[in-house]
């Protein structure tokens, strides 16, 4: 792993922000493109207008171990998502915007409150519609000394540009590959171009790793009832694609909530036997990098190598 280099940071922070800042208002900073005037208090389609709206700071223990380490993750939990999914977990935050506005010099100081107590990383949790006041407040963090390599949690459904244009700033990219089929994008996450942006987006985080400019990219794929050949499709074309590039988080923690507790297709859980026959899957075609979860556990914890 390289050495952490803040002045190369803050450099391509700079370097980015006028673009990013650009993208806001009006707002293409997702493939959603919807053109909102945020900084003129107009919503977008992720419901969030200019203004910094954070849910919570928290460390977290149970990511993928690179992610939490020994002593966490700050993980700063931004409020709002362009994605709408019928199962989100977080949907209070997500879809109810649930939070508190903060300027960047006060998620600056909640995060530097948590970093002086240790931790392995900070992790943004779906900051693209927000990116802006995320990159000012990390500017501040790290004229602070901050030196965590910086997590990039999203659904996946992100512009290629915008994820060239976080080289060098992102150590780790932790996209959620959601769906190979655009019907069931458009029915889950009302988005039906998410298999086409899901896989550029990932290619383009590859890419970042490939060409020096990120450390790894961990691909999280939440396993939902029923929906076997679906997985067996994207995890087809992610072996195809990077094999063992990328590293594999299966994860089992699905659980009727929001808009499915009454779904034909999402209101139950996964079984165990549909668990192990994607695992099984996954380690004949070759993946040999990456995590599963524990069954047995109510959420899934703790994580077991593949
Ligand atoms: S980030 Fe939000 S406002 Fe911007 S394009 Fe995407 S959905 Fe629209
Ligand atoms: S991408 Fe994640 S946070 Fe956003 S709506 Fe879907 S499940 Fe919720």
């Amino acid at each position: 792993m390289k050495p952490f280099d803040a002045q190369r940071r803050l450099s391509r922070i700079e370097a980015v922000l006028p673009e990013l800042r650009q993208r806001l208002d009006p707002c293409c900073l997702c493939p959603r493109c919807c053109s909102a005037h945020r900084l003129g208090g107009e919503l977008g389609e992720c419901g969030l207008d200019g203004v910094l709206r954070v849910a919570s700071v928290a460390r977290h223990l149970g990511e993928e171990p690179p992610i939490s380490g020994e002593t966490g993750a700050i993980n700063v939990f931004f409020s709002g998502c362009n994605l709408h999914c019928l199962h989100c977990q977080n949907w209070p935050i997500s879809q109810l915007h649930v939070g508190k506005q903060l300027t960047p010099e006060e998620l600056a100081g909640r995060i530097l409150k948590k970093w002086r107590k240790g931790a392995h990383t900070l992790g943004w949790v779906t900051p693209t519609p927000q990116i802006v006041g995320a990159l000012e407040a990390y500017r501040l963090c790290l004229n602070e000394g901050l030196d965590l390599p910086l997590v990039h949690n999203n659904g996946g459904y992100e512009d290629p540009e915008i994820v060239d244009l976080l080289a060098g700033i992102v150590d780790i990219w932790l996209p959620d590959v959601k769906t190979s089929d655009s019907a069931w994008g458009r029915k889950v996450q009302q988005a039906d171009d998410y298999p086409e942006y899901n896989r550029k987006a990932v290619a383009g985080m590859v890419r970042l790793v490939e060409s020096g400019n990120a450390q790894s990219v961990i691909v999280r794929r939440l396993l939902l009832p029923g929906r076997l050949e679906d997985s067996r499709q994207t995890l087809e074309w992610l072996w195809g694609s990077f094999g063992n590039q990328i590293q594999l988080s299966l994860m089992c923690q699905y659980f009727p909530t929001y808009q499915t507790e009454n779904d034909f297709d999402l209101g139950r859980k996964l079984s165990e036997e549909e668990y192990n026959t994607i695992i099984e899957y996954a380690q004949d075609l070759g993946f040999e990098r990456g995590w599963v979860q524990n069954f047995e556990e109510e959420n899934g914890l703790p994580l077991h190598c593949l």
